[in-house]
């Protein structure tokens, strides 16, 4: 099983290939790989990652050919935006989307109105709408990729977290997965589950030096996939450093657009001082996945709104942006639960503001409701990310009072999640490149 189509390149321009899947061309960057026209490679999140012989290739396509546009097929009609009830053809919400599809800029307080829509036709009209723009830009590709959660020791105390520093020692099993544990979990995403992009995730743990980061990053570079990286805060010389050893993707959160907020539930941490280190990162060449945390204790609609605008902002090659789930170990835990329609509006309205972006359907979501995340992907999200912590370390990784899904065993986990994007039209194809 493999989470990306092989495809040929056709042309070369200067750093760029042009990649041909079944007729249909994407841009990615071959600055890494430089592969030749009439090669057959991998692209992961724009970026040329691996060569593979023709041969392999033909037969992988061949499997491929008619499922191909029998999922676009499926995609398409799912995208076609239907309401069930005539009166919202009257509403003011209609000229709302008219306005969407002409593909004009939405006011805040227009925005605004759309996180506030409740009713159920309201909400259908929203996410259809959004469903069809992402059809639109994206066609059926969406990305998936791989998490591995490497440590959950942290430095900070962040109140809402599960894992902060201070979180009940009795509650809190800490662990750090050794060097080798983490690569052969990495070997055993890439070989034997078939995965092209993986998410090397832990706490703000300063036993991993710069040193042993890059060590660890040179090591996994040698599976040829896109690796991200989302360790928090550390210096920008370091993340340099871990880009030229082949991290070549970052997912860092400014967790929360208001800086107020930010710094009564970060103590001793700067919002400043995270949004600086998000553009550097961008100036690095990164690929960057920011977002927000949904459903903060004081956090107002406006504040979600501005969430969505700043990611824009930054520039953010994917959203990353979930809701806040009260997790045991914090004094959080009696905090209301976020409704799921709140999150699912949130990824309809950053689709509008920002149409061909890459919108992620957390695994946090899920915890919400285990069919969120299919309507998330209704809802104008184009990418998810499967788990592949080892099941002794999942467990321990408590963020937030557990997913469903942590005691489920990888390859069943892996298999729902396909069969779920196949029922809606998804292809594992990638996205195109942009400067
Ligand atoms: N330490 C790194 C950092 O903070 O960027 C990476 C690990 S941290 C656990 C990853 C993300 O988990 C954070 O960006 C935060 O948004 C999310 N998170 C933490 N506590 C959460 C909770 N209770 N509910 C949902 N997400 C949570
Ligand atoms: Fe640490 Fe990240 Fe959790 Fe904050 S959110 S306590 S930085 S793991």
């Amino acid at each position: 099983m493999c989470y990306a189509i092989p495809g040929k390149i056709i042309e070369i321009k200067g750093d760029i290939a042009v990649v041909d899947y079944f007729g249909e061309h994407r841009n990615a960057l071959n600055k890494f790989l430089k592969a030749k026209i009439g090669e057959y490679v991998y692209a992961q999140g724009g970026i040329l990652i691996d060569k593979l012989p023709e041969s392999e290739a033909v037969e992988i396509l061949k499997i491929w050919q008619d499922k191909f546009f029998e999922l676009k097929k499926t995609d398409r009609r799912l995208a076609k935006t239907t309401t069930t009830d005539s009166t919202v053809y009257s509403h003011p919400l209609l000229e709302l989307m008219q306005k969407v599809n002409l593909n004009k800029e939405l006011t805040k307080n227009e925005l605004l109105t759309l996180l506030k829509a409740k009713n159920r036709d309201e909400l259908n009209l929203i996410y259809t709408t959004a469903n069809n723009i992402r059809q639109k830009e994206h066609d059926n590709a969406c990305c998936v990729h791989g998490i591995i959660e490497f440590s959950n020791y942290c430095r900070n105390n962040c109140l809402y977290c599960g894992i902060r520093k201070e979180a009940d020692l009795n509650k809190v099993e800490r662990y750090r997965m050794t060097e080798e544990e983490i690569f052969n979990a990495a070997k055993y995403a890439v070989k034997e589950l078939g995965f092209k992009a993986l998410v090397f995730q832990s706490g703000e743990d300063e036993w991993f030096s710069e040193e042993k980061l890059i060590k660890l990053i040179k090591e996994i570079s040698k599976l040829n996939i896109l690796i991200f990286i989302s360790i928090g805060l550390r210096p920008k010389e370091t993340y340099k450093k871990l880009y030229d050893a082949g991290a070549k993707a970052v997912l860092l959160r400014f967790e929360t657009s208001n800086k107020r907020l930010f710094e009564k539930l970060r103590p001793n941490t700067s919002f400043d001082e995270r949004i600086q280190l998000i553009k550097e990162l961008k100036q690095i060449g990164y690929i960057v996945a920011t977002g927000f945390l949904i459903g903060l204790p004081d956090e107002t609609d406006d504040d979600i709104i501005n969430n969505i605008l700043l990611t824009k902002e930054l520039k953010a090659d994917m959203y990353s942006f979930g809701p806040f789930i009260p997790s045991e170990n914090t004094l959080l835990l009696h905090h209301k639960v976020v409704d799921k329609n709140i999150v699912l509006k949130a990824i309809a309205i950053s689709r509008f503001v920002d149409r061909d972006s890459n919108i992620l359907v957390t695994t946090a979501l899920e915890t919400l409701d285990k069919d969120a995340r299919t309507q998330g992907l209704l809802a104008g999200a184009n990418s998810l990310m499967i788990n592949l912590t080892p099941t002794k370390f999942k467990k321990k990784y408590m963020i937030y009072k557990r997913r469903y899904d942590a005691q489920k065993p990888i390859k069943e986990e892996i298999t729902e999640t396909i069969n779920m994007l196949y029922s809606l039209g998804r292809a594992p194809m990638d996205i195109n490149y942009e400067d």
